[in-house]
């Protein structure tokens, strides 16, 4: 299965991603995480993609896209994979066209007061990404990570000028991606307002 999870911030794409690599035994890319990690290991991309992650704004395409290219040519990828997070522009679209098919974009429709309180509740484990929400998913042990015992963050860009800036990117840049894998017949919409298990299976259930 080649999957695209398509959205605004927020709408959960990262944590459904989570579950559905096992349900379909297949990797879940995340561009957000790939550059966190170059972040957090300060590679040469790591330091020159930090302010603008910081700021919410999109790292160039050029950059973006060789990064894919290259994680999309590694051995897990060649059964399938989750893309998420990518494509945000058209450029992007275009761009992955010419690396691999797609079977489904899965895009997950959320509401603007929704999304906002998702990305304010949200706190993260720095070292292995792991995500929670201070109410729709606590911790055990409120601030700490329940495997690893270390603090959980917020995130530089889910602080309210952040969030501000990325909610009007999704409407410039990534929003007209309904239009065009719609256009292409591949677009699933799936209502993401629901917990996170039922929002896996109306996916799984729409994907068959
Ligand atoms: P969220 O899902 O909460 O929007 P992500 O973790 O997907 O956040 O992305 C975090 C940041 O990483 C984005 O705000 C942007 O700066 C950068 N980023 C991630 N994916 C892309 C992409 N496809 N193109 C450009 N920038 C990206
Ligand atoms: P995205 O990857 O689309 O930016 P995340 O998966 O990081 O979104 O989810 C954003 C926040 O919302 C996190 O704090 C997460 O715990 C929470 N969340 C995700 N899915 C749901 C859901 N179905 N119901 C309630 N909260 C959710």
């Amino acid at each position: 299965m080649r999957l695209v999870f398509l959205g605004p911030p927020g709408a959960g794409k990262g944590t459904i991603a989570a579950k559905a690599k096992d349900v379909y035994g297949i990797p879940h890319i995340s561009t957000g995480d790939l550059f966190r990690e170059n972040i957090k290991n300060e590679t040469g991309l790591g330091v020159r993609v930090k302010s603008i992650l910081a700021a919410g704004d999109l790292v160039p395409d050029e950059v973006t896209i060789a990064m894919v290219d290259q994680r999309l040519k590694e051995d897990d990828a060649q059964g399938g994979f989750i893309l998420d997070g990518f494509p945000r522009t058209i450029a992007q679209a275009d761009a992955l066209a010419s690396m691999t098919d797609l079977d489904r974009v899965v895009n997950f429709v959320l509401d603007k007061e929704a999304i906002v309180r998702r990305l304010s509740g949200r706190r993260v484990c720095k070292s292995t990404g792991r995500t929670y929400h201070i109410l729709y998913n606590p911790p055990k042990v409120e601030g700490i990570d329940d495997e690893t015992g270390e603090p959980l963050i917020q995130r530089d860009d889910d602080k309210e000028e952040a969030i501000r800036n990325r909610l009007e990117v999704y409407e410039a840049s990534t929003a007209p991606l309904i239009a065009y894998y719609r256009d292409r017949g591949l677009l699933v919409d799936i209502d993401a307002s629901l917990s996170p298990d039922e929002v896996l299976k109306a996916m799984v259930d729409a994907l068959k």
